[in-house]
């Protein structure tokens, strides 16, 4: 059973580690019979099985809700295990969700061909626009779900103004806040869960895949229920190995979150000097440029992720092979890495969105996402950028005169 305002688990070992103590067992002995009905009835909180907790991953979802404000948190083996967990406990047969179009192409996926299976229907909008959003609602609507800051397109959601929405008609108001971890708060804006791929900024060392939600007391225990909970009954259990290294790793992630966001600013700021057309939310040409600053909190900046728009298939394919033979990062998936990770959005992680709908939301295949590293020397970084640029232009020309100096 979560309580309120739960209280941080410490583990203080005889050897006195000062990193968390990994915990080593899949189930827990309990003192008394009477102990383990009680907790199989959720009437108290002690361990019981892995699958349903252990004290590793509890003290990452205490983490995690501190870092969310929520009441509680729940971890999982991923970020889609999050997600698809939260979405089947909040839906049934025959209810219907709201969602952002131009989220991550996996979310997407699961949205357009897996939940209808089960009679569980989406209709997709441009969360930008508040009045389709409030069209789209009918009487079987359950959930509203967007990212705090959309993949690939860093388009901004309204946080305060969808739920406000979200209120008005009673439905569940859920953000997937990876790109932002810090920047933004949803649930101080208004939102009622946050979800999170722990895989990207928070892990931070692309050595693990892992997700959490954050919400209510009351939908983490719905959650955790041994005989109704989709985060205990469909198994996305995260390894308390994996749990306590992400614990280490979200210590250090004030200050990598800063670091990103100075060198994607920096880089932005750059290469919309050099005439590159440039997708930033702290460009004040972002058309969601003022939003994001009035949601953000005052210290961690714009983020570490923005997207360049090569022109081309074969203009961003030959910048991004040239960037990793050069040793800038890495032609990759994912993001949040120490290393700058760059792909060509639209046929890698939006590949699962249909060509139609990628042209409708503006996603072109030109669009070179990328996820800026630590680099401490980031004006020498963007130097060699920008003589790759430049090689692309000469192989493939086109209009825009980049001038260098
Ligand atoms: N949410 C966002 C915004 C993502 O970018 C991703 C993965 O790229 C996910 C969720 C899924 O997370 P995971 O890969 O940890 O399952």
């Amino acid at each position: 059973m979560v309580e309120k305002n739960q209280k941080d688990i410490r583990f203080k070992d005889k050897f006195q580690g000062v990193n968390p103590s990994i915990s080593d067992s899949s189930t827990y002995a309990f003192a008394t019979a009477q102990d383990m009905i009680d907790t199989f009835n959720g009437e108290n909180d002690q361990f019981l099985y892995s699958r349903h907790s252990s004290p590793s991953n509890q003290q990452l979802a205490d983490e995690m809700a501190k870092l969310e404000r929520s009441e509680a948190a729940h971890v999982f083996a991923s970020g889609m295990g999050a997600i698809s967990a939260t979405l089947m406990q909040l839906c049934q047969q025959g209810d219907h969700i709201i969602s952002s179009r131009t989220i991550y192409g996996g979310s997407h996926a699961l949205l357009k061909n897996v939940f209808p299976k089960w009679g569980i229907d989406t209709t997709f909008v441009d969360i930008t626009d508040l009045s389709s959003i409030e069209k789209a609602i009918n009487s079987n609507t359950k959930v509203i779900y967007c990212e705090s800051l959309s993949n690939p397109l860093l388009e901004v959601a309204d946080i305060k103004e969808i739920s406000s929405l979200a209120k008005k008609y009673n439905l569940t108001f859920i953000v997937d806040n990876t790109f932002t971890p810090l920047i933004f708060q949803p649930i101080q804006l208004g939102a009622d869960v946050v979800i999170h791929s722990l895989t990207k900024f928070i892990n931070g060392t692309s050595d693990t895949v892992a997700g959490a939600v954050c919400g209510s007391a009351d939908l983490i225990n719905s959650m955790k229920d041994v005989s109704s909970g989709c985060a205990m009954l469909l198994g996305q259990t995260l390894d308390s190995l994996r749990a306590a290294s992400i614990v280490k790793n979200r210590q250090t992630l004030e200050l990598r979150m800063k670091k990103h966001s100075e060198n994607a600013y920096y880089l932005a700021q750059e290469f919309d000097k050099y005439g590159i057309t440039t997708i930033y939310p702290g460009l004040k040409s972002h058309k969601d440029h003022e939003l994001f600053q009035s949601q953000k909190s005052k210290d961690f900046g714009f983020g570490g992720i923005l997207g360049i728009d090569l022109k081309s298939e074969e203009r961003a394919h030959l910048f991004m092979e040239k960037m990793q033979e050069a040793g800038l990062g890495y032609l990759a998936v994912s993001l949040g890495y120490f290393k700058t990770l760059f792909s060509a959005s639209g046929s890698s992680t939006s590949s699962e969105i249909s060509e139609e709908e990628q042209k409708e939301m503006g996603l072109t295949k030109g669009l070179v996402r990328i996820s800026v590293g630590l680099d401490y020397h980031i004006e020498s970084s963007l130097y060699q950028m920008i003589q790759i640029y430049q090689h692309v232009n000469q192989i493939y020309p086109i209009n825009d005169k980049v001038v260098y100096n």
